[in-house]
C-alpha cells in the first residue's frame, strides 16, 4: 500500500463523519442519493424532488455537466441545470450532489452543489482534485473504471492534502469480463476500504451494473457490506430518459426497494435516509 498519511487509518483511528444539515455520512446512517443521471428539464426533476421528499430521502443526485462517451451524446444542459437544481432544491428543502468536470465550473457547482462529484473519468484529474481540496464543501470521489484500490485512495489523498477532510468514496464498477452489466462491481472494496481508510465508503450499482433490475440485489450485498450509502438512478419515464435509461429506476420500483432495504438496514441495526 502506497503511503497515505491522511487517508489511511493509521493517523485517523476514528472514522471521518460528514454533517449536513443534520444528516451524517459515515456514521450510523446509510444514505440514500438517488436522482436521474442527468438534469433534463425543470418538471421531470420536481417529479423527482417530491418523490424522495415524500420517502424522507434527503439527496438529490442530477448531472449538469456529464461527462459523456460520446461526443454525439446529450451533454447535460450545464449552468441552465445548476439553475433547475437550485429550484428544487429550494422548493423540496433538499440536499444536492453534482458533478464538476473542469476546475472554471468549480465556482457556479458550488452554488448549489452540497456534495461535488468527480466522476469515473475524472478520479486521476489532479488539477481538479487539488483545486476540490480547497474549497469547504464534501467530495464524491467516484473510483475510476480501470483504476485499482490504491489508486482511488491517492486521489482522495490530494484532495485531503489541500485541506478538504470531506471525502466520500464511491465504487462504481470497474472493467473486467462482465458480460450482462455494464461494469463489474467491486463489492470487496467495501469491506478493504472500511478496513485502510476513516472515510466514507458508498456504492453506484447504477453504473456498475447499467440494468435497472440489477439496482435490488446489489443494493442489498452494498448495505451487506457495509456500505454507508447508495447512489441510485431514477426517472419517471426511464425510456425516454436522455441518458442511462437502462439503468434507470422508474419511481414506482425505486419506493418499493428503498422499503425493502429499509428492513435490511434494520436487520444491520443500521437506519438508511
Ligand atoms: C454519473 O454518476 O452520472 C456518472 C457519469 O457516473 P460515472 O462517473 O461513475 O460513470
Ligand atoms: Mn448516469
Amino acid at each position: 500500500m502506497e503511503n497515505l498519511p491522511l487517508a489511511s487509518k493509521n493517523n485517523h483511528p476514528d472514522n471521518t463523519v460528514i454533517s449536513l444539515n443534520g444528516l451524517s455520512i459515515g456514521a450510523k446512517e446509510i444514505v440514500m442519493i438517488a436522482g436521474p443521471c442527468a438534469v433534463e428539464d425543470l418538471e421531470t426533476l420536481r417529479v423527482i424532488g417530491k418523490s424522495l421528499k415524500s420517502l424522507g430521502i434527503k439527496i438529490l443526485r442530477g448531472g449538469a455537466f456529464k461527462p459523456r462517451t460520446s461526443p454525439y451524446s446529450f451533454q447535460g444542459l450545464g449552468q441552465l441545470g445548476l439553475k433547475y437544481l437550485a429550484e428544487v432544491k429550494k422548493e423540496f428543502n433538499l440536499l444536492i450532489t453534482t458533478e464538476v468536470m473542469q476546475l472554471e465550473d468549480i465556482k457556479e457547482v458550488s452554488k448549489v452543489a452540497d456534495i461535488l462529484q468527480v466522476g469515473s473519468r475524472h478520479m486521476q484529474n489532479y488539477p481538479l482534485l487539488k483545486a476540490l481540496g480547497k474549497i469547504k464543501k464534501p467530495i464524491l470521489l467516484k473510483r475510476g473504471m480501470m483504476a485499482s484500490i490504491s489508486e482511488l485512495l491517492m486521489s482522495a489523498e490530494y484532495i485531503l492534502k489541500e485541506g478538504n477532510s470531506q471525502v466520500i468514496l464511491c465504487e462504481r464498477g470497474i472493467r473486467s469480463f462482465s458480460e450482462f452489466t455494464r461494469f463489474t462491481l467491486d463489492l470487496s472494496a467495501v469491506p478493504i476500504l472500511k478496513k485502510i481508510t476513516h472515510l466514507p465508503v458508498i456504492i453506484d450499482p447504477s453504473h456498475a451494473s447499467g440494468c435497472w433490475d440489477l439496482i435490488e440485489p446489489l443494493s442489498k450485498g452494498a448495505l451487506a457490506c457495509g456500505a454507508d450509502g447508495l447512489l441510485i438512478e431514477i426517472h419517471p419515464n426511464p425510456e425516454k430518459s436522455l441518458s442511462d435509461g437502462e439503468q434507470s429506476l422508474k419511481l414506482e420500483k425505486f419506493k418499493r426497494i428503498f422499503k425493502e432495504l429499509k428492513r435490511i438496514s434494520k436487520a444491520l441495526k443500521r437506519n438508511i435516509i
